[in-house]
């Protein structure tokens, strides 16, 4: 029985050299395993695309299912040398793209898709993973099998694009479909409602997929292998020497996860906080050995000396402004604004108020989106409505940030010594992290002097 989940990404997926280094890990954890894949690199965008052309445009359904078979087969030829395994694992890859066809196909004829329609066509990227993977790791003499979410039974609360999974449903089942001494390949991404429909964890929801399943089945860890070197004091694109963080909390890596690293979907550690399953990170291209990860996520807490243990940043929030002289003490603004933006499925990051500026931070994906909406709620006391959407916003994580004296005068003072001016700033939100919104183009400099207070000196 696997007591172990091992999740693999798209970017461990693109070439041969890779995917030799995958078989050499699945070898060297020596027992059974579940392995959960994402689609391969760059396959969910095209899907995306895929399903929008397919709304006008007949010949979709014919020429993505041809570019998806072609993307697959040579590196299966490579490593499937027997003629019987290879024709089985090719005919499994067909099947699953003519029903992707079909599905394309349908949308094409009606000029439409439902959210679950959508749902399901994007999840074609993990299954066709799961398929690949299979034949490859029994073509190196593995017991292998490919397990969809839909028979091991990974039920979720249905909500199509951002499920959550039911873990009274699904526990025994998934324990009980994933309990032979093998290795299971399962696609990430997706689980299905009650109903049996796919519903997708959100972008990058792999991450989540494999945790929910190390939950069902009491795993002893979760492992993500990447293709970097694990959790970092800050992005190694921008500052030059980066230390390496071997211990986060749970908490930690969420809110470093929400605030932009890219390492760890924020989601991934919801399941896994109660049973204390720890989460451990490799990468792909270090030594492979399955006992030596680079960051371990667990509920251990700790507070370094220095406190902040990594800086990260996103670009990927904006504001919406509500402006009037008296929006502060006028009862009832938030409570139309919240509600309008839920209505319209826009999730809120967090709201900064003052006498004269409510200011809500958004995914910028949404802006234009939530100014819409707003602007068409009956708001007397607003007078202007605005988006800033030329914003980042740099956070510092780390146990002790809010009960440590300093921490924020040290993050001021480093952005005011490189002349770098803070637009807005919160902390407390959470114990763990203080965040700052700067004009984007100060955002690589604010990340630059906030490492090197903390970790340069
Ligand atoms: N393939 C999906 C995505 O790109 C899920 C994942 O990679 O985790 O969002
Ligand atoms: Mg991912």
């Amino acid at each position: 029985m696997p007591k172990i989940v091992v999740k693999f990404g798209g970017s461990n997926l693109r070439s041969k050299e890779e995917i030799h280094r995958i078989i050499q890990v699945v070898r060297n954890y020596n027992q059974p395993l579940i392995v959960v894949v994402s689609a391969f690199y760059g396959v969910t965008n095209y899907l995306i695309e895929a399903l929008e052309q397919a709304r006008h445009d007949e010949s979709v359904a014919a020429r993505s299912t041809q570019y998806l078979f072609d993307l697959k087969i040579g590196i299966l030829k490579h490593f499937i040398t027997d003629q019987k395994l290879l024709d089985e694992t090719v005919a499994a890859v067909q099947q699953q793209l003519a029903d992707l066809g079909k599905y394309l196909q349908g949308i094409a004829l009606t000029g439409d898709a439902s959210k679950g329609l959508e749902d399901h066509v994007l999840s074609y990227g993990e299954r066709l993973s799961a398929i690949f993977l299979t034949g490859i790791l029994k073509s190196q003499g593995f017991e292998a099998r490919s397990s969809f979410p839909e028979a091991i039974g990974l039920y979720t609360d249905g909500e199509f694009g951002n499920a959550s999974a039911d873990f009274h449903l699904s526990t025994n089942q998934v324990r009980e479909s994933l309990s032979e001494d093998l290795i299971y390949v399962v696609p990430g991404f997706y689980g299905v409602s009650k109903e049996q429909k796919t519903t997708l964890f959100g972008r990058g929801g792999s991450d989540y997929a494999a945790a929910a399943l190390a939950r069902c089945i009491g795993a002893t860890s979760l492992d993500i292998w990447k293709d970097v070197n694990g959790f970092l004091s800050s992005d190694p694109k921008l500052v030059s020497n980066p230390v390496l963080i071997e211990q986060l909390s749970y908490n930690e890596a969420a809110e470093l996860a929400y605030f932009g690293a890219k390492i760890l979907h924020p989601r991934t550690v919801e399941p896994l906080t109660d049973p204390r399953i720890p989460i451990r990170v490799f990468n792909i291209y270090g030594t492979l050995a399955v006992t030596a990860p680079l960051t371990v996520i667990s509920r251990e807490k700790s507070v370094q000396s220095g406190v902040v243990k990594s800086v990260t940043y996103s670009d990927d929030f904006g504001l919406l402004k509500l402006k009037g002289p008296g929006v502060g003490l006028k009862p009832g603004i938030l409570a139309k604004v919240t509600t309008a933006l839920h209505h319209a499925g826009i999730n809120i990051s967090s709201v900064l108020t003052s006498q004269i500026s409510i200011n809500i931070l958004l995914a910028k994906k949404d802006l234009q989106n939530a100014f819409a909406v707003v602007s068409a709620i009956e708001l007397s006391a607003v007078g202007k409505l605005q988006i800033e959407d030329d914003i980042s916003i740099v956070a510092a994580v780390g146990h002790g940030i809010t009960d440590n004296y300093g921490i924020a005068a040290r993050i001021f003072t480093a952005l005011a010594s490189d002349g770098i001016n803070v637009l807005m700033s919160c902390s407390g939100a959470s114990p763990i992290v203080s965040y700052y919104l700067v004009q984007s183009s100060d955002r690589s400099g604010a990340v630059k002097a906030i490492h090197r207070e903390f970790f340069e000196k």
